[in-house]
C-alpha cells in the first residue's frame, strides 16, 4: 500500500499552509490540540510516508522542495504508534474542504495513511475492536442483525415488481428499524416500491476506516454479488459511498448504480403527490457524508417541505458549512469522549434554533444527536406519515 498522487500532494500543500481551515475542524475544535488539526494530520501523513515515496519534483514545485530542504533538511518522521494514532482523529466529515482553496480531500489521504499504519502493525485498540467484532457477528452494531432483518421482511410488504433494492445495512434495522419500513412504505406509495435485501447485509465501511482494506474487500464483495445489478438504495451516505468509491478503492467494480433512499423518494414528488402535511416543525441536520460526501443537499429538505406543514428549520451552520455530530470515521472507537463533545456541540447548535425535534437522514448521526438528548426522527420516518398515516412503531 502506497499514498497515490492526490493524496501525496494534497499533504504536501496542508504542510505549507497556515492552517487556513484549522477553525472548521470539529475533532480539533474539541481537543483543542494543534496535532489534531486538518494541518498537524496532514503534515504527519507528508512527512512520515508521502515524503520518502513522492515522485522527482520540477518546475515550481522544485524550486517549493528546495525551499523545504532549507526549512527543515527534507526530514521524515518515524510512523510508530502514537503517530500512527493521530491519523484516526478524523471523522472523514470533509468539513474542512469547504474552506480549503485547494479543495483539499483530508479523509481520502487519512484513510490511506490508515491502511499503511494496519500493515505495519500499528493501528490503535479502537480499530482492532472493530475487526474482531465484524469476525465474530459480521458487523459492527449490537444486536442480532439477521433476526432483526427476519422481522423487516416478515412484517413489511414488498412489491415483487420491484427493480431497486432496498439496503438498509446494519445499523438502522437494529438501532431504528422504523426507517426502514418507512422507506418501504413511501416508495410504495409513491409507485416505486423496493425489495429489501433478506440477509444481514453490511457495506464493511468501518473495516475500510480502521485500514484493513483486504477484509473490506471481501466484506464489499460479498455485499455486491448478493445484491446482484439492480440499482441500490441505502439509507445511509455511509454505505453508498462505502460500495461505490471505497469498492473501486480495493478493485472491486459496483455491479450497480448506488442511491441515498432521500434522493430516490424526492425524485418521485411531483404535482400529482397530493397528501395532508403533517403538523409540527424540525430542526435539519445535514449529515457529513451525505452532504458534503454525496452532494446530496435538497432532496430530503424536498420531503420535509412537502411532509410538514410547518416545514423545517435550518441549522446556524448548514449544507456545506454544516457542523459535523462526531459519528464517524471510527472516531467513536478511538476517541469516544471526542466523539460525543462532537456530538454535544452540534445538538446545543440544533437546539439554539429552539426546537427539541431534530430531523436527519442518517443512522450514525440519529444515534449520535440522541445520545446528547434530541428528540431524533429520520426524514424518511416524516414522508411516510406524510404520504401514508402514522404506523404504530413496532419494537425491533
Ligand atoms: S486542507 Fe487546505 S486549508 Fe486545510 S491545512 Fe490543508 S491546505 Fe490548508
Ligand atoms: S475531514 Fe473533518 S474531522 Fe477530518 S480533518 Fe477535515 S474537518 Fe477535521
Amino acid at each position: 500500500m502506497s499514498i497515490d498522487r492526490a493524496a501525496t500532494d494534497a499533504a504536501e500543500r496542508c504542510l505549507y499552509c497556515p492552517k487556513m481551515c484549522r477553525f472548521a475542524c470539529p475533532v480539533a475544535h474539541e481537543s483543542a490540540r494543534e496535532t489534531l488539526t486538518p494541518w498537524g494530520k496532514m503534515s504527519l501523513v507528508s512527512l512520515a510516508l508521502a515524503r520518502s515515496q513522492a515522485p522527482l519534483p520540477s518546475g515550481v514545485e522544485q524550486i517549493f522542495r528546495k525551499a523545504r530542504a532549507l526549512f527543515d533538511g527534507g526530514a521524515a518522521w518515524p510512523l510508530d504508534a502514537d503517530a500512527a494514532e493521530i491519523l484516526y482523529a478524523c471523522t472523514g466529515c470533509l468539513r474542512c474542504r469547504t474552506w480549503c482553496e485547494h479543495e483539499n480531500d483530508v479523509p481520502h489521504a487519512l484513510l490511506q495513511a490508515r491502511a499503511i499504519a494496519a500493515e505495519r502493525g500499528l493501528a490503535p485498540a479502537g480499530a482492532h475492536a472493530v475487526v474482531e467484532r465484524f469476525e465474530r457477528h459480521g458487523h459492527t452494531q449490537q444486536g442480532d442483525l439477521a433476526q432483526a432483518i427476519a422481522r423487516l421482511t416478515e412484517d413489511s410488504a414488498v412489491s415483487p415488481g420491484s427493480t431497486s433494492v432496498l439496503f438498509a445495512g446494519c445499523e438502522a434495522p437494529l438501532s431504528n428499524p422504523n426507517s426502514v419500513r418507512a422507506t418501504l412504505r413511501a416508495a410504495s406509495r409513491l409507485n416505486a416500491p423496493l425489495a429489501l435485501a433478506k440477509e444481514p447485509l453490511c457495506c464493511g465501511r468501518p473495516l475500510f476506516e480502521a485500514g484493513f482494506r483486504d477484509r473490506f474487500k471481501k466484506e464489499v464483495s460479498r455485499a455486491w454479488e448478493r445484491l446482484g445489478d439492480r440499482e441500490v438504495v441505502a439509507l445511509s451516505a455511509t454505505c453508498v459511498r462505502a460500495l461505490t468509491e471505497d469498492a473501486r478503492a480495493v478493485g472491486v467494480e459496483p455491479r450497480g448504480p448506488v442511491i441515498h433512499a432521500t434522493t430516490y423518494l424526492a425524485r418521485r414528488l411531483g404535482p400529482d403527490v397530493q397528501a395532508l402535511p403533517l403538523p409540527g416543525r424540525v430542526a435539519w441536520h445535514d449529515p457529513c457524508q451525505l452532504g458534503r460526501g454525496l452532494g446530496e443537499y435538497d432532496s430530503p429538505r424536498r420531503l420535509l417541505e412537502a411532509s410538514l406543514a410547518a416545514g423545517y428549520v435550518e441549522a446556524p451552520t448548514s449544507r456545506e458549512q454544516a457542523n459535523c455530530c462526531g459519528a464517524g470515521g471510527l472516531v467513536p472507537e478511538t476517541y469516544p469522549e471526542l466523539a460525543q463533545a462532537m456530538a454535544m456541540s452540534r445538538a446545543d447548535e440544533l437546539r439554539s434554533t429552539g426546537l427539541e425535534k431534530v430531523a436527519t437522514a442518517c443512522p450514525s448521526c440519529a444515534r449520535a444527536l440522541s445520545a446528547a438528548g434530541l428528540d431524533v426522527v429520520d426524514v424518511v420516518e416524516l414522508a411516510a406519515d406524510w404520504l401514508c398515516g402514522p404506523e404504530p412503531a413496532k419494537e425491533p
